[in-house]
């Protein structure tokens, strides 16, 4: 218990010393909201990879697999809830000295919770884009579409335990993949999927938003994509101090000066009590 009390208080202090700190969240921070994790505790897939942007747009068959796995796993998406790691963001923004959240999530759970100074770095789910003309759509909108265009497959995929769970290839190809309603166009979530860059408006954004920080905080990312982990780069080559509380190793553990190896939400939580 004398550990556990020790390692609390060393994340209370280090955040207490701070003034404007620039966080970095990600997937290990909306476990506890039920949206999955894709990489264990050492940071390698659970699964299989995700899709990459090439397949995507040239292999009609992982198209069409990527947006049945999609259409399945929706509902479980929306009936996420921000939980304890996301209220302690925005308790701290609200305390102010948490001055820019980068997250690595596009569950918008973060802004859900209150959270104002949020970059969604690698974009949110809950838009569509059309790879073509360009038309920006409602994901809601569109999980309508695709139900109403596979009335029989919904009933069979809602069986699936795990809504992005494995589903039998058989299934996958009664699928009917959606297409841009205006130009009939390869349509994608507003993602930015593996193979992509972050747009750079965005990532300078975050860039300044990272210059004028005092220090770094990472939050339930095993830092294994390299668009976030190179803000770790970043602040150790501005010489910030920097801090990590994840489950399980992560890729910038040697820059840190903190490594906090538990829950965020509860971690965080009790930190950012004791600023009120
Ligand atoms: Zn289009």
């Amino acid at each position: 218990m004398a550990t556990r009390d020790a390692i609390d208080d060393r994340l209370r202090q280090w955040i207490a010393r701070h003034r404007r700190v620039f966080a970095l969240t990600g997937a290990g921070c909306s476990t506890a909201s039920g949206i999955p994790d894709y990489r264990d505790d050492r940071g390698e897939w659970k699964r299989r990879a995700p899709v990459m942007i090439q397949a995507f747009r040239t292999q009609p068959a992982v198209y069409r697999r990527y947006w049945a796995r999609a259409c399945a796993g929706w509902p479980r998406l929306t009936a996420a809830a921000p939980n304890a790691a996301h209220r302690a963001f925005a308790a701290w923004e609200a305390a102010g000295s948490l001055s820019q959240l980068v997250t690595q999530n596009v569950d918008r759970l973060h802004q859900r919770a209150g959270s104002r100074a949020v970059i969604d770095l690698h974009g949110r789910l809950d838009v569509v884009v059309c790879l073509s003309c360009g038309d920006v759509t409602a994901r809601a909108a569109l999980q309508e579409a695709m139900a109403a265009a596979n009335p029989l497959w919904r009933a069979e995929a809602a069986t699936a335990p795990d809504g992005d769970a494995d589903i039998d290839d058989a299934v996958v190809e009664a699928f009917a993949a959606p297409r841009c309603e205006r130009c009939g166009g390869l349509i994608k979530p507003d993602v930015v999927f593996f193979g992509e860059n972050v747009p750079r408006d965005r990532y300078a954004h975050a860039c300044e938003s990272l210059a004028n920080a005092d220090a770094l905080l990472v939050a339930g990312s095993s830092l294994m994509v390299y668009s976030g982990f190179r803000f770790v780069r970043l602040a150790h080559e501005a010489g910030l101090p920097i801090a990590i509380v994840n489950r399980g190793r992560t890729r910038g553990d040697d820059l840190a000066e903190l490594k906090i190896e538990d829950d965020v939400g509860s971690r965080l939580t009790e930190a950012v009590a004791a600023l009120a």
